[in-house]
């Protein structure tokens, strides 16, 4: 595997994982300086005192920002996602058969009863979490951590 950014050990160098926002410098604010000197990362609205090892600060690595893009990076092994917050949803049949019913693009070769079973697998294996809304749009999820 090639990879750019350090090695993050499991568990090891997870550091602020379990430290309350009370105990850090700033109450998990981010510091004056560091919002100052990283505008387009923190404008994201994502990067907080205790995940900003995680980033890549704007300095570090610029760009030309021709027209508004936020440009998100995290340089470690798994990238970013160390980060994100295990919001995964299912497409249902309405994505699936869009395309048909719109004449866009090219039909879907399956709908969502030939996919749902590795939906379900890879939930249950990703640990993903969250609210079993079981709506039409969003499919009944088999959320290894549920919410309510
Ligand atoms: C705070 C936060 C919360 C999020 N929450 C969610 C969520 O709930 N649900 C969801 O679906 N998505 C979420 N996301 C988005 C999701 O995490 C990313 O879309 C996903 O991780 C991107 O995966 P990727 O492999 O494309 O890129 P990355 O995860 O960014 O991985 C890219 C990898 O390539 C490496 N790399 C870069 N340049 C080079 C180079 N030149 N040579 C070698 N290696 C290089 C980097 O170091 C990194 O390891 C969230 C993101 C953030 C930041």
């Amino acid at each position: 595997m090639l990879e750019r950014g350090r090695n993050v050990e499991h568990f090891k160098d997870y550091v602020t994982a379990n430290t309350p926002s009370w105990d850090l410098p700033h109450r998990g604010q981010l510091p004056n300086r560091f919002t100052k000197e990283n505008p387009q990362l923190c404008r994201a609205g994502v990067v907080t005192e205790g995940n900003r090892h995680f980033f890549v600060q704007d300095k570090e690595h610029p760009y030309i920002e021709e027209k508004p893009f936020t440009w998100v990076r995290g340089y470690q092994v798994g990238g970013k996602s160390l980060l994100w917050a295990r919001w995964t949803q299912r497409w249902s049949d309405l994505d699936f058969g869009a395309n048909a019913k719109e004449g866009a693009g090219v039909d879907w070769p399956v709908r969502y009863k030939d996919i749902a079973p590795w939906y379900a697998y890879v939930e249950k294996f990703a640990g993903i979490s969250g609210n079993r809304d079981a709506c039409h749009r969003c499919p009944t999820e088999n959320f290894s951590r549920q919410w309510k």
